[in-house]
């Protein structure tokens, strides 16, 4: 018996590669993983189609496989409970899992004693850092930045590397090329639309009225995402041709008034990658193939998303894997404040706070800046409850699996790590969501102000988060500026930029 999970959706893994009569696989949609956080509806719909797909692909390949909808798996307690009766029906001797890429589920299987049964674990045969080399790899890099992690997996995969081992281009880091924003019309011109798919999703939605399964966000149907490989490969070959010429250049920009404005330049491939519909190696070979056969791709955008996959990807992987369980129970800012409730409708007076959670709870999808610099940048300034929001992070994005998802809230976007990702924390006042997007051109507050009525909060709250936590980056380097200019700044203005502040945590659900 073979166990195959909903994020293990790769055909092309070894398991698959011949066809063994004796060998039974188990697919199975279980109460257990709709109910350890509360999900957004597309997230539920897009991984139970992609795994009922996936199940009738085997199927046509002559595998025998058992499939398990959450309406047949209801009387079993857990994940152990179903395998334990089919194993006796049976009458299985040996079973094998891939190894699967959460905390949770590895200490669930590695626990799971049959009698009789022999259990093996594999490779998912996915990650371009193995598994066993995650360890040494954490103590090599430790305390350096992404970067040098960076470099060397471009070494050993020869990625954007010329005949002489030298970065192509010149340069390993493309970054100040990429700062680019979409307020021009001619800038918007380019702006396409996105390839959505067809899925239809309304049995899923049913099943999870009928149900009861607590779960929030649009029910969107048909279902915008790839839910099999062709369909996969069909969103990469449109990334290719239609937004990588403007990603780098544009993957920091926000827009409110474009009817592509939630996908921009963005590829929107995370979810296949993670259930491993694409392998990340097969996503930056057509990314760079397309880069040497389109004179309008340049090396600047190239480099952009490969540093996404081949570097940050792999990354965060290295750290959550090094570093858990312990650095799930991190929080090291001691942020508890409650989640305001706009997290859950997206009403709120402030644009670029509802413009971002609006179109997560509609699309199950924000590109990184919103994840990065509006929501998180928000929870980070107001001190929100770091548990909760990486639970909310976890529960609300189509692409959202632990080991990816908890690096990029707790670490990159909260500073809750103890500075493992981060340097220095991602926090911004309302100047730089100006300069990147044109929210606060629509905004009910004055992006320019910081104590009046109407001022931005994120102003004073800027200032209120650099002055509450002087304990923890004064003597960091790279905040030596940010405590230069408050340090100069005349003590009755800081009093009243902290007032303003306190005012506005105190009113924070109605902002
Ligand atoms: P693109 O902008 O087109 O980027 C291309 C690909 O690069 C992505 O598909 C993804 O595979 C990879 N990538 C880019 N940035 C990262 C990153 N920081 N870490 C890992 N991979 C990256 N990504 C997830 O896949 N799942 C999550 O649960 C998740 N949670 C996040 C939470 C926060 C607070 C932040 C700041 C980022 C999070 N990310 C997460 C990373 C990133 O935002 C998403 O991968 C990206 O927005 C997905 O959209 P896309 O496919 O259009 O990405
Ligand atoms: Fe956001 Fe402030 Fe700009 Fe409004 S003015 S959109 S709250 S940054």
């Amino acid at each position: 018996m073979r166990l195959i999970l909903g994020d293990q959706l790769n055909g092309s893994h070894s398991w698959f590669q011949e066809y063994d009569s004796e060998c039974i696989y188990v697919m199975l949609e279980l109460s257990q993983e709709q109910y350890y956080v509360k999900h957004h509806k597309q997230k539920i719909a897009a991984f139970f189609l992609a795994m009922r797909d996936f199940c009738r692909v085997l199927k046509s390949d002559g595998h025998h496989v058992s499939y398990w909808t959450l309406e047949e798996t209801q009387h079993w307690s857990n994940l152990k409970a179903a395998l334990s009766q089919i194993i006796e029906e049976h009458g299985i001797e040996h079973f094998e899992y891939q190894r699967p890429d959460e905390y949770r589920l590895i200490e669930q299987l590695r626990g799971l004693k049959f009698d009789q049964v022999t259990v093996t674990e594999v490779d998912t045969e996915h990650f371009l850092l193995p598994f066993d080399e995650i360890s040494l790899a954490y103590t090599n890099y430790q305390g350096k930045q992404m970067e040098y992690f960076y470099r060397d997996m471009r070494k050993k995969y020869q990625v954007l590397i010329d005949e002489q081992g030298k970065p192509q281009g010149g340069k390993w880091n493309f970054d100040k090329n990429n700062r680019g924003h979409l307020k021009s019309a001619k800038n918007q011109e380019l702006i396409s639309n996105p390839l959505l798919f067809n899925n239809s999703a309304q049995d899923i939605y049913t099943l999870l009225d009928k149900l009861a399964v607590p779960c929030f966000g649009e029910a969107l149907s048909p279902l915008i995402w790839p839910i099999n490989r062709s369909q996969a490969q069909t969103l990469l070959a449109h990334f290719c041709r239609e937004n990588l010429p403007y990603f780098g250049q544009f993957q920091d920009a926000m827009l409110t008034q474009h009817k592509s404005k939630w996908s921009l330049f963005h590829s929107r491939l995370s979810f296949a990658i993670n259930v491993k519909l694409l392998h990340p190696m097969e996503v930056i070979d057509a990314v760079v193939t397309a880069g040497q056969h389109n004179p309008n791709i340049d090396i600047a955008q190239v480099e952009g998303f490969v540093r996404q996959i081949l570097g940050w990807r792999e990354y965060v992987r290295m750290i959550y894997w090094a570093l858990m369980p312990e650095y799930g129970r991190r929080n090291s800012l001691h942020s508890h404040r409650p989640l305001p409730g706009y997290f859950w409708h997206g009403k709120t007076k402030m644009q670029c706070v509802k413009q971002s959670i609006s179109q997560s709870l509609d699309y199950a999808y924000a590109h990184h800046i919103q994840r990065l610099m509006i929501i998180g940048n928000w929870s980070l300034l107001t001190g929100l409850d770091s548990q909760e929001v990486e639970q909310w992070y976890l529960g609300v994005y189509v692409d959202a699996l632990e080991w990816v998802e908890m690096p990029n809230t707790k670490g990159m976007a909260l500073f809750a790590d103890n500075a493992t990702i981060a340097t220095k924390p991602y926090a911004s006042s309302g100047a730089y969501i100006n300069k990147m997007s044109d929210y606060c051109k629509h905004c009910h507050y004055k992006v320019k102000e910081s104590i009046s009525e109407q001022a931005c909060p994120f102003n004073s709250l800027y200032w209120h988060f650099i002055d509450r936590n002087q304990a923890v980056f004064r003597d960091n380097h790279r905040m030596k500026m940010m405590y230069h200019q408050w340090d100069k700044k005349e003590a009755e203005l800081k009093q009243a930029l902290l007032d303003k502040a306190e005012r506005l945590l105190s009113d924070i659900e109605d902002l």
